[in-house]
């Protein structure tokens, strides 16, 4: 029985996390302080430790993020 418990929450877990990702319209660069629409070719060029997930333009603005020259998001 615990381990079903275990398997449910894990399943939960990476449900969650998967759809974080996906919902994410937004990619900003915590190292360049950058942020882009996530199709946009610079994000696959990032290296993955920097890549900040966002939902909205203003929460990457409030975070501080500038908008990329390329993208324009
Ligand atoms: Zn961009």
């Amino acid at each position: 029985m615990k381990k079903f418990l275990a398997a449910i929450i894990a399943v939960i877990v990476m449900t969650t996390a998967f759809a974080t990702v996906l919902a994410s319209s937004y990619v900003g660069n915590a190292k360049s302080r950058k942020f882009h629409y996530a199709d946009c070719s610079m994000v696959n060029k990032m290296n993955t430790a920097n890549k900040v997930y966002m939902n909205t333009r203003e929460e990457a603005i409030a975070a501080g993020y500038v908008p990329c020259k390329r993208c324009k998001p």
